[in-house]
């Protein structure tokens, strides 16, 4: 479960240019919710998944995941809570270009102690999961969009977290490449995983059980 209370955010506090991104944040997201986060440019949506992954701390509040009070907590703290509970997914793939897909799935495996023959094994799984294995061995900046976030989101599960967070995964896809990302992460839902995703389409938030809006750093809806 996650739990956010009274969350804020301000960058650059106490300076000059201070600004306050996220005021109050309350959200309760049960375990295996399908939830799309909405709202304009600016609204404060990536910020709120930055928190929400562990990539960004809050001035005040509280954030659990599961019982873990996400603050203050060290950098190794963190590390682990994201390797083993958080898959990421960006607008733009983030993949290491001139690596193969297998290389990119198997990035969040560097630290783990398995044998490497065990980690492809593990690699290739979640490649299949996305219908990639075939292109394991192909250069990631050789695919289609389409194709290249779906080796990003074999790379957010490969350590099978229990939460996908996703910023506008779709956002530079065309639509039918879009509804058929969107298909992926519902069949991850469906397999129990809770599945956050920010995005400014429609289509997609409709297919969520669970639409958040925010504007101007607050939930409105
Ligand atoms: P969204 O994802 O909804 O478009 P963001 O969460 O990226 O919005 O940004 C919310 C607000 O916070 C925006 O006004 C943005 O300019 C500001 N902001 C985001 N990141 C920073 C930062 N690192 N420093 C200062 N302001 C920031
Ligand atoms: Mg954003």
């Amino acid at each position: 479960m996650i739990r956010l209370s009274n969350v804020s955010k301000i960058y650059n506090k106490e300076k000059s240019n201070a600004f306050q991104a996220l005021t109050n944040i309350n959200i309760e997201i049960q375990d295996g919710e399908l939830v799309a986060i909405i709202g304009t440019s600016g609204a404060g949506k990536s910020t709120l998944l930055h928190i929400l992954a562990c990539i960004d701390s809050y001035e005040s509040g509280e954030y659990y995941i599961d019982d873990t009070l996400i603050k203050n907590c060290s950098e190794k703290k963190l590390a682990q809570i994201r390797n083993k509970k958080i898959g990421m997914v960006m607008q733009d793939f983030a993949l290491v270009d001139d690596f193969s897909a297998l290389q990119n799935v198997m990035l969040p495996l560097d630290f783990s102690k398995s044998k490497v023959s065990e980690k492809k094994e593990k690699c290739l799984k979640a490649l299949q999961a996305v219908g990639m294995e075939k292109f394991a061995h192909h250069q990631s900046n050789k695919l289609s969009g389409g194709q290249k976030q779906r080796v990003a989101i074999a790379r957010a599960i490969v350590n099978e977290p229990s939460i996908i967070l996703a910023d506008e995964p779709t956002g530079a896809l065309d639509s039918k490449t879009s509804s058929e990302i969107m298909e992926l992460f519902k069949s991850l839902n469906d397999a129990g995983r809770t599945v956050i995703i920010v995005t400014h389409d429609m289509k997609i938030a409709q297919q969520c059980k669970r639409v958040i809006r925010i504007e101007d750093g607050k939930i409105v809806d």
